[in-house]
C-alpha cells in the first residue's frame, strides 16, 4: 500500500473558490482511501454571570470532491464526510464506483468559509494495489429477457447461492443496461449479448450495446461488419458452441474479428469434445487461440445448471474490466461446476495464458486440489498427450515437471462421474506457451 500526504494552505482571499489539488494515481490501484482534516472549530472565552465558559464555533468549512483524469466528477460530498473510498466496483455514497486509471487526478477543495488567519488542510491518500485472485463465474447466461426462466434479480441471487463471483448476461440479441442490474454484494454482473443468428451464435461481452442498429445480417459481409463494429467498440467476442449440430457456427471464422472459442457449453457432450479437439488442432498448428466456457443457463433441469461449467479466472480485481481482461488473456480454467477442484500451474511465477521464453532446465510446478480417487491429470503439449497422474485417493497433490521444449502446455482432469459411463473432462485449462 502507498500513502501520500498533501498540504494546502487556504488564505481568506480564496474564500468562495473551488481549488484543485492534483495528485498522481499509481498504476494498478484497486482502491483509493482519502481522508482530510483541518481546523473546523475554534473556541473563544465567554464570561457569563455564572462564571467563565468557552464558546466553540465553526471557523472554517472546506468541502471535498474528486475529479478523474478525463475531467469527470467522480463525486463530491460537501463537508459532511472526512473519509472517502472509491474503487471500480464500490464507493462511499456521493461518489460513483470508478476505474482508478493511472494519471493525474484532482481533489476539489471548496473554500466555503475561511477564518481570517486562513486554514491548513491536510489530505492523506492511501492507494491499495490490485492483488490477482481466482474468481469463478459464468460467462453465458440467459434471463427472462430472452428465453431464460428467471428475471435478472432472481438469477443474481441464484448466482450468489452457487458461490459465483461474476455472471455475464447474454440474452439473445438483447442489449442490456447496467443501471438495471441489481446490486448483489460480492457479485459482478457483466453486460453482454448473445448475437443469435440462424447460422451461428456469438457472445459479445462487456458492453451495454456492442453495435448500433439491429442484429440482422443476411450475408457474410454483413456479419463481418457487425463483428468488426462490436470488436472496435471493445466487446470481447466469443464464438459459442461452434460445433453443435443444430446451433453450430457456420460462418467462416477466419473472416471474422473474434477473441475466444467456447469449447465447453453446458453439459459435457460430443459437440464439446469436438470443439476441444478442433481447438487443440489450432494450438498444434501454432495459433494462440484462447478458449472459454459457459453454462448457457436457461433453467434448472437435470442436465442444465448455472455455472456448469464454471469459468475460473485469475483477475486483478472483481471489476468487469479486470475479469474480462483475464478471460481474454486466457488466465483461466473451466470446471464442471463451482467446486473446490482446482489445477494450478506455476512456471517462474506465471500461469495459464502466459507466454514465456523457453530455456533449458525450466520447471513447472503443478498442483491438483480436491481431486477424487481415480481422477486423472492429463498434460497436452505440442507433441504429446500424457496421463501424468492418477489420484490414488481423494486429496491434494503436487509435483514438479521439466518443460522439455517450446510449444504449448494445457491440462485436463478426467473423472469417472458415473460407473456406467466413460470418464469425462471435469476440468480444462487454457494453455501456457513456451516460445
Ligand atoms: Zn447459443
Ligand atoms: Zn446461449
Amino acid at each position: 500500500m502507498t500513502v501520500i500526504t498533501l498540504q494546502r494552505h487556504i488564505p481568506p482571499a480564496e474564500q468562495g473558490l473551488y481549488l484543485l489539488l492534483p495528485f498522481e494515481m499509481p498504476a494498478n490501484t484497486a482502491r483509493l482511501d482519502l481522508r482530510y482534516a483541518y481546523q473546523s472549530h475554534a473556541s473563544e472565552p465567554l464570561a457569563l454571570p455564572e462564571g467563565q465558559f468557552a464558546r466553540t464555533k465553526r471557523v472554517n468549512i472546506v468541502d471535498i470532491g474528486l475529479i478523474a483524469p478525463d475531467g469527470s466528477q467522480v463525486g463530491a460530498s460537501g463537508s459532511s464526510r472526512s473519509e472517502i473510498m472509491v474503487s471500480e466496483t464500490s464507493a462511499t455514497p456521493g461518489y460513483q464506483p470508478y476505474p482508478l486509471t493511472p494519471g493525474s487526478w484532482q481533489i476539489i477543495l471548496g473554500a466555503y468559509v475561511i477564518a481570517p488567519e486562513g486554514v491548513d488542510v491536510e489530505i492523506r491518500l492511501e492507494f491499495t494495489p490490485k492483488v490477482p485472485r481466482w474468481l469463478c463465474g459464468d460467462l453465458h447466461v440467459h434471463t427472462l429477457a430472452s428465453d431464460g426462466s428467471l428475471p435478472l434479480e432472481h438469477l443474481a441471487e441464484h448466482a450468489r447461492i452457487h458461490g459465483l463471483d461474476f455472471i455475464a448476461i447474454t440474452d439473445h440479441n438483447q442489449p442490456v443496461k447496467r443501471a438495471a442490474f441489481p446490486k448483489v454484494e460480492g457479485l459482478t454482473i457483466i453486460p453482454g449479448q448473445e448475437w443469435t443468428h440462424y447460422k451461428g451464435h456469438s457472445n459479445f461481452l462487456g458492453l451495454e450495446q456492442p453495435y448500433q442498429g439491429s442484429f440482422i445480417a443476411n450475408s457474410q459481409k454483413e456479419v463481418q461488419a457487425i463483428f468488426r463494429e462490436a470488436h472496435q467498440n471493445g466487446a470481447l467476442i466469443v464464438i459459442n458452441h461452434p460445433y453443435e449440430t443444430n446451433f453450430g457456427f457456420r460462418y467462416n471464422l477466419d473472416s471474422l474479428d473474434y477473441d475466444l472459442i467456447e469449447v465447453w457449453n453446458g453439459p459435457m457432450r460430443p459437440a464439446n469434445l469436438e470443439a476441444i479437439a478442433r481447438w487443440d488442432a489450432m494450438l498444434k498448428a501454432g495459433r494462440k487461440q484462447v478458449a472459454t466456457c459457459g453454462s448457457d443457463y436457461h433453467e434448472d433441469t437435470f442436465f442444465q445448471r448455472l455455472a456448469s461449467p464454471c469459468t475460473y479466472v485469475l483477475a486483478d480485481s472483481n471489476s468487469d474490466a479486470d475479469i474480462l481482461k483475464a478471460v481474454k488473456a486466457g488466465r483461466s480454467y473451466f470446471a464442471f461446476s463451482p467446486t473446490s477442484l482446482q489445477v494450478l500451474l506455476d512456471v517462474e511465477g506465471q500461469t495459464f495464458g502466459a507466454s514465456l521464453a523457453w530455456r533449458e532446465g525450466m520447471q513447472a510446478s503443478l498442483k491438483g486440489l480436491a481431486l477424487e480417487k481415480g481422477d486423472v491429470i492429463r498434460l497436452i503439449t505440442q507433441e504429446t498427450t500424457q496421463d501424468i497422474f492418477t489420484a490414488p485417493e481423494k486429496g491434494n497433490f503436487e509435483t514438479s515437471l521439466p518443460v522439455t521444449g517450446p510449444g504449448y502446455w494445457r491440462l485436463e482432469v478426467w473423472r469417472t462421474f458415473f460407473s456406467f459411463l466413460p470418464a469425462m473432462p471435469a476440468l480444462i485449462t487454457n494453455p501456457i506457451w513456451f516460445e
